[in-house]
């Protein structure tokens, strides 16, 4: 028996509950108090383990509670008791399990690869088809109602060596984004900054909003409106000469296809918890690369071990050429749940070579901030 001929014999869940250090605001919602994320656990019958995240945001992937029920009750049965080596069709199967839910999906992928990955002594990263970079430049996006309190972060950042900002727009009054942005341009000239509506302009209005804003000249202006007004994409992409990204537009490679082919953007953010998992991310990647779009390696609000699995999958595609916003285990989290430091440092985040994701969670930090009557849902 080949070491990947091993059954999956256990298969655990946490529910957590993540303390925040500060309040976010973006276009389509608030974050404030805590993050509400899912750990799984897979276990090999020789004893190896394999950890997956899945970190859903209701107003845009979907909730928690949708979540934890995807992965315990509904992609449960299609894992426990199949070969590690099963990985792919365990895959195409808990996609046809359940609708959506693919944050769920993220996290059951990244835990196969990390098992194979521990199993067999390689990094993710090398199961994905081989590593293209040794570090991503780090994105930390700005989001506080209170822009004292962004003015501080700035200055932290600065002393840290991230050379990289994105600021969240569309939450407050336009008067509001363009006092920051004057701000950054003359206080803060060292950063590169990125601009993120989050969907939060009104469709009528939004290119009059954007055009002062690209007159700033950011690296690109990310989904100004909702994710279905693809006509409204494409009118202010056709109209500003900054790029336009696509985020709640886009989430996996069928929309991809049709974003290309409506010009609705230049290049698109690429997150593990949209797509399902990290192959179909690395596969929307590089379909906007055919398509002559770029692309960037976006998250949501994770712990270090989310943020892990996008790393590898972000090595692993030339086509991300745009960098992470990998930052919460460091700049949002009150504790992160690894064992050891998310590798961010230097403006940079450093890709593991270890096996599998390089790091695994603390049992202890699961445990202390596990959701115990959602345990039970
Ligand atoms: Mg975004």
């Amino acid at each position: 028996m080949s070491d990947l001929d091993q059954i999956i014999t256990d298969y655990d869940l946490w529910y957590l509950n993540l303390p925040v250090v500060s309040s976010r605001d973006h276009g389509i919602g608030r974050v404030d108090g805590s993050c509400e994320l899912i750990i799984l656990r897979l276990r090999a019958e020789g004893g190896a383990e394999g950890f997956g995240e899945a970190s859903p945001w209701s107003v845009f992937t979907g909730s928690p509670e949708a979540s934890y029920a995807a992965l315990d009750r509904y992609i449960r049965p299609h894992v426990v008791s199949r070969r590690v080596s099963d990985r792919a069709s365990i895959m195409a199967d808990a996609l046809k399990a359940v609708a959506h839910c693919t944050e769920a999906k993220a996290a059951l992928e990244t835990a196969l690869f990390d098992l194979e990955g521990r199993i067999t002594s390689r990094p993710v990263h090398s199961l994905l088809g081989g590593k293209h970079r040794d570090t991503i430049p780090l994105s930390v996006s700005l989001a506080d109602p209170d822009w004292s309190k962004d003015r501080a972060l700035l200055d932290r950042l600065h002393d840290e060596g991230v050379r990289i900002v994105k600021l969240k727009t569309g939450f407050g009054e336009q008067a509001f984004d363009l006092m920051r942005l004057e701000e950054l341009r003359q206080d803060f000239p060292e950063f590169s900054v990125r601009v993120d509506y989050n969907q939060g302009l009104a469709s009528e209005t939004a290119l009059e909003h954007v055009r002062e804003v690209a007159e700033f000249r950011p690296d690109f202006i990310e989904q100004p409106v909702v994710h279905w007004d693809y006509e409204t994409m494409a009118e202010i992409r056709e109209a500003i000469d900054v790029p336009l990204l696509a985020d709640e537009s886009v989430f996996g490679p069928e929309d991809l296809a049709r974003a290309s082919r409506e010009g609705i953007c230049d290049g698109v953010s690429v997150k593990i918890m949209k797509s399902g998992g990290l192959s179909r991310a690395k596969e929307t990647a590089e379909q906007a690369a055919r398509n002559g779009l770029t692309a960037y390696g976006g998250d949501m609000f994770e712990a270090g071990l989310a943020h892990l699995a996008g790393t590898h999958m972000i090595a692993a595609t030339a086509e991300i050429t745009l960098g992470c916003e990998f930052y919460q285990a460091r700049y949002f989290l009150h504790e992160d749940i690894l064992e050891e430091a998310f590798p961010c440092d230097g403006g940079v985040v450093t890709v593991p070579d270890g096996p599998g994701l390089g790091a695994r969670p603390s049992i202890d930090k699961l445990n202390h901030y596990s959701r115990s009557e959602a345990r039970a849902a």
